[in-house]
């Protein structure tokens, strides 16, 4: 069998991207999912989805349960930091979803055909399989088969804060808060809300002081609006992350070996696409194996597009959190995306 025609096919790592990959590989394909840390299923905040997303999920089948785990996020907008809006509310259709409840929806969704073990894969290269996929997230070790370039992930200066909300937040607090010094966020979700901001940080890299990032977010946030200033002032249960990214690849593909999600694309998170991408490149992946496509034609499918998210979420964070010249950015922000809203504008 050749990687283009696999019968046994070895995937690592079962967060979002290779669930979803193994749930959607033809039934006649003999899958095995290596996952190191099960216990995360049952970790994680909660994911943004835009609408775009859908489609792929209903290619799963999963589309109905994810609906019914998430809560719509409604109009939101785009607002300085000190809570001026700098575009009109607009409902760009977003739905927050758990990660927890999105991994239970795709793991529901695995065929018989799909063996889950519990491992770390220390060595891909010795897995057997026609195909060896790497989901195995933004520290990948099947990345450096692919690419041996791009082995290593990539630290950037920011911090990411995250915690929940006990309350849905009101109306007009609901969208993203930008610089200068941080960039927050507040939306509706399950049970209440959810909540994260991101601000430069000399601490760490890893692992990071929860208080630490909190007393450095804080004296961020002086200025900022009132919920954001609140949000951080109760800040219990909120969790801190150095964001780290995949550096940019030249390829997804190498002979039998294969990266997808943030194995091959992981990105800061400002334009909420990074799952988003991962269940793409999953569908597309077992549709062009189905129709026993060149894995080269799916590379250039999402090679380009990937890429280009990856190259803007990182503009977007650099924009978002400028320092002097950020009233000159507002002003130009209030022109171009006035009519559109923050989401449609930035896609
Ligand atoms: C602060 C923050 C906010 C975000 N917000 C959003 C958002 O709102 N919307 C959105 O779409 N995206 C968002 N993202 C991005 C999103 O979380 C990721 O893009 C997505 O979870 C990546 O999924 P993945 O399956 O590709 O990788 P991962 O979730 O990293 O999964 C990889 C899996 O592989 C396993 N693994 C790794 N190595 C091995 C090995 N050697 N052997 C066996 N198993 C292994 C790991 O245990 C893990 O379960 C955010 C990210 C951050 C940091």
């Amino acid at each position: 069998m050749s990687p283009a025609h696999p019968r046994r096919i070895a995937v690592v790592g079962g967060g979002v991207s290779g669930l979803a990959l193994a749930a959607a590989l033809p039934r006649t394909a003999e899958v095995v999912l290596h996952e190191a840390q099960p216990e995360r299923a049952g970790a994680g905040w909660t994911l943004v989805l835009g609408p775009w997303v859908r489609p792929a999920l209903h290619r799963l089948g999963v589309l109905d349960a994810v609906v019914r785990a998430g809560t719509p996020v409604g109009p939101g907008r785009l607002l300085a930091l000190d809570g001026r809006p700098l575009t009109p509310a607009h409902d760009a259709h977003l739905l927050a979803v758990p990660r927890p409840a999105l991994l239970a929806a795709l793991g529901g969704a695995l065929g018989p055909s799909v063996r889950v073990v519990h491992d770390e894969v220390l060595d891909p290269a010795a897995l057997d399989g026609d195909l060896v996929v790497g989901a195995d997230g933004v520290r990948s070790r099947v990345r450096a088969l692919v690419d041996p370039a791009g082995a290593e992930r990539l630290v950037t200066p920011w911090v990411a804060l995250r915690g929940r909300l006990g309350t849905t937040p009101a109306r007009e607090d609901v969208g993203e808060y930008w610089g200068p010094g941080m960039l927050a966020g507040v939306v509706p979700s399950p049970g209440g809300g959810y909540w994260f901001t991101t601000h430069r940080s000399a601490l760490g890299p890893e692992p990071l002081d929860v208080p630490e990032v909190l007393a450095e977010a804080r004296r961020a946030a002086t200025g900022a609006a009132p919920v954001v200033r609140a949000l951080l002032d109760d800040a219990s249960g909120a969790t801190a992350t150095r964001l780290w990214v995949a550096p940019p690849l030249r390829r997804y593909v190498r002979d039998r070996y294969v990266v997808l999600g943030d194995a091959a694309h992981a990105m800061t998170p400002n334009l909420g696409r990074g799952a988003g991408e991962g269940l793409l490149d999953a569908v597309t992946l077992a549709d062009h194996l189905a129709g026993h496509r060149s894995l080269v034609t799916w590379q250039v499918r999402r090679l380009p597009r990937t890429r280009v998210a990856r190259a803007a979420s990182s503009a977007v964070m650099r924009l978002a959190l400028l320092g002097p010249g950020h009233a000159l950015r507002d002003r130009a922000l209030r022109l171009s995306l006035g009519a559109a809203g923050p989401r449609a504008g930035r896609r």
